[in-house]
């Protein structure tokens, strides 16, 4: 294994070739907007949601992925996919266009579907849909949780909706079926210490989630965090403990959970703050060589799990 387990050569090994996840617009939104379970959105939250480079929500879907593949496909030199429901909540909509939009994509030649979701919004209804959907067109579906932290005091200053419990309950539901699981975290929320870091870690490799996906937090234009920002009330820790924060955080998780990204990317146009102004691949390259240097693996800290405190007697 590389310094990490990385998702690009965990695909790579069990599809035989490179794999691309292609964004998949659909014009749903959130009910932590719609004032189901909150109103305005999580504070980091811009008006278009959480995904960029994404196509018009009201076209086709299978428009979407053939339009996608040619272009990613091209670009990437990838010869699988798998379509990606990344914007908003995915499973927030009335069951038979749950059912009619996955017949689509059901009806193209995806090895599988990523659907990005909160946690309140798992249900066994939409669950049996996808089993019988996975079977069906044999694809693999992954759900794709959006957590960001499990200190549920700083979930409630963002203004998430949901609590660390709601989590809790998604990954128990969804681990009765044969899907995936990727869980979605902010290592650096301001309320955040190194502590929860590694209790992110930790309940990470507990749970047994699939992958994880690390992002740093941006500051969005027009958002309640980006008047905190502006009137001083928030600080955001340095470059240099945001790479800390993701080195600690991977030495702490299980070698087999699989990492799709140490920091995501944001286009500057819509932010205030953004990765430091620094690339994200430099970002990423910084923490592998420091890694490297310093003998660290993911995993070389995890050691708390099954009955740590009793093995001396065993
Ligand atoms: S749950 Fe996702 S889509 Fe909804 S407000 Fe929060 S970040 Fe935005």
């Amino acid at each position: 294994m590389e310094v990490y387990n990385k998702y690009a050569a965990y695909l790579k090994e069990r599809y035989g070739d490179k794999v691309y996840k292609i964004p998949v617009n659909l014009p749903v939104t959130c009910p932590n907007r719609d004032g189901t379970c909150g109103k305005g959105g999580c504070s980091f939250c811009g008006e278009e949601g959480t995904g960029y480079e994404m196509r018009d929500a009201y076209e086709d879907i299978i428009s979407q992925i053939e339009t996608n593949k040619s272009y990613i496909g091209k670009k990437y030199k990838a010869k699988y996919f798998i379509a990606y429901l990344q914007n908003y909540s995915n499973t927030y909509m009335p069951i038979d266009d749950f059912y009619a939009m996955l017949e689509k994509v059901g009806n193209t030649d995806v090895v599988g579907i990523a659907v990005s979701t909160r946690p309140d919004c798992i249900h066994s209804r939409y669950l049996d849909i996808l089993q019988k959907w996975a079977e069906k067109y044999k694809k693999d579906v992954c759900i794709e949780l959006g957590l960001q932290t499990v200190n549920y005091h700083s979930l409630k200053k963002v203004n998430r909706g949901h609590t660390l419990a709601e989590y809790l309950d998604a990954v128990l539901q969804v681990k009765k079926y044969s899907f995936e699981i990727c869980t979605h975290l902010i290592l650096n929320l301001p309320w955040d210490t190194m502590e929860d870091v590694i209790e992110n870690a930790k309940c990470m490799t507990v749970l047994e989630s699939t992958y994880v996906k690390l992002h740093a937090l941006y500051i969005v234009k027009e958002t309640e965090l980006a008047k905190a920002y502006l009137n001083g009330q928030i600080q955001l820790v340095s470059l240099d403990e945001y790479k800390q924060r993701v080195i600690t955080f991977l030495r702490y998780l299980s070698k087999d959970i699989v990492v799709q990204r140490l920091i995501g990317r944001a286009p500057e146009a819509h932010t205030l703050f953004s990765n430091w102004d620094t690339s994200w691949w430099k970002i990423h390259d910084d923490i592998v060589e420091e890694m490297t240097e310093k003998n660290y693996t993911q995993g070389d800290l995890c050691d708390y799990t099954a009955g740590k405190a009793v093995r001396k007697y065993i």
